[in-house]
């Protein structure tokens, strides 16, 4: 078994690897208000960033800029924004980009975007044809602004200042360790990864995947192609049978039988909570002793039992804080 964060123990000072968390934006008012409580439980974790998803075609444009708003302005989490291609021309990314800097947000997911289910595989798609095209986009919109802007103070009505513009810090892409439904092969995967990061890409962060050696052997291969930046892990608790069913049919990334046969045969809810979690759990673990750089956990929109995963691995708020205090006595 896999040395976890926490069985390194008190004597390890080596720093605690970065976790991530992944949210959607809410359809619906209550779904906003619990997703306000959502974020601000996740926010007690740190996370390096909290990454907000863009419905491809832009439908949720709105509503993903209040989630990225409600980070910005309740807490002291880096807000991400995940852009697509699909759905936007090159003018309207160039926009949307602007719009996403101006309000603050200065890291990027960029998305090809997938087009809606039994359309055309280039459905959607204008004259921005992939995420690395998105990716230079996004540099170039941050060299054509003026680096300085007029703000306002608050607490100061008409008085402003001049600021320096929030560049683009993160300028993340999507790497698939299984493999994307639609490439040919992984090699051809990880020449996709190569070109994103060639166009200015600084992280990757991979589609969810249910076997260590999946990651662990792409990354591999992505370094022996000279690919070079961050590769963060996605890995995601699911604790209901009809969860994992609708999330393969969405990714294509064949679970375990063992796990689904695993929480189809577990009666309870309570039960079925608890094997996701541990599986989640001990995949982190195992991809963090492999050296995986950090962790970026898919919450469904609950931070229940991303928290759980969290500490189960000894990455919890009180062991950050233990290894923080023992760390400034040395
Ligand atoms: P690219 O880097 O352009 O391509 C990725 C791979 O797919 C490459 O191997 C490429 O060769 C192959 N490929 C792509 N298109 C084709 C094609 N037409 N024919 C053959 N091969 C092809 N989608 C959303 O809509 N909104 C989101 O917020 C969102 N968030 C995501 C977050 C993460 C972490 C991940 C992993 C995926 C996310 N997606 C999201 C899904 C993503 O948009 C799709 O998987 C999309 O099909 C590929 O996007 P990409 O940016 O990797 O594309």
């Amino acid at each position: 078994m896999a040395e976890t964060a926490s069985d390194a123990g008190g004597a390890d000072c080596r720093p605690r690897p970065p976790v991530s968390f992944e949210l959607f934006p809410p359809r619906t008012d209550a779904a906003a208000l619990a997703l306000g409580r959502t974020i601000d439980r996740l926010a007690e974790a740190r996370p390096a960033f909290i990454s907000v998803t863009f419905g491809a075609g832009g439908s949720s444009r709105n509503r993903s800029l209040t989630v990225l708003r409600y980070m910005l302005e309740h807490t002291d989490v880096e807000p991400m924004a995940h852009l697509t291609c699909v759905g936007s021309s090159h003018a309207e990314a160039n926009r949307l980009v602007r719009e996403f800097l101006d309000a603050g947000v200065t890291s990027f997911l960029a998305l090809r975007g997938d087009p809606p289910v039994g359309a055309d595989p280039d459905a959607g798609i204008k004259d921005l044809g992939s995420a690395a095209e998105l990716v230079q986009l996004i540099h170039r919109v941050q060299e054509e602004r003026e680096p300085f802007a007029q703000v306002g103070i608050p607490g100061l009505p008409g008085v402003t200042q001049i600021r320096e513009r929030p560049r683009p810090e993160r300028v993340a892409v999507a790497a698939f360790p299984t493999g994307h439904p639609r490439s040919r092969s992984i090699a051809q995967d990880i020449d996709a990864l190569l070109a994103k990061e060639i166009a200015g890409a600084n992280l990757a962060i991979t589609q969810l995947f249910w076997r260590a050696d999946d990651y662990l052997g792409f990354v591999e291969r992505a370094r022996a192609a000279g690919v070079t930046i961050p590769i963060l892990p996605g890995i995601m608790p699911v604790t209901t049978p009809a969860r994992l069913a609708r999330l393969t049919e969405l990714t294509g990334v064949e679970p375990p039988a063992q796990l689904v046969i695993d929480l189809e045969i577990e009666p309870d809810a309570d039960a079925q909570a608890e094997l996701g979690i541990s599986f989640a759990a001990q995949l982190a673990a195992d991809v963090l002793a492999g050296g995986a750089p950090g962790l970026h956990l898919y919450t469904f929109n609950r931070h229940e039992a991303v928290l759980d995963v969290v500490e189960r691995i000894g990455l919890g708020i009180d062991d950050r804080l233990a290894n923080e205090r023992n760390t400034t006595k040395r």
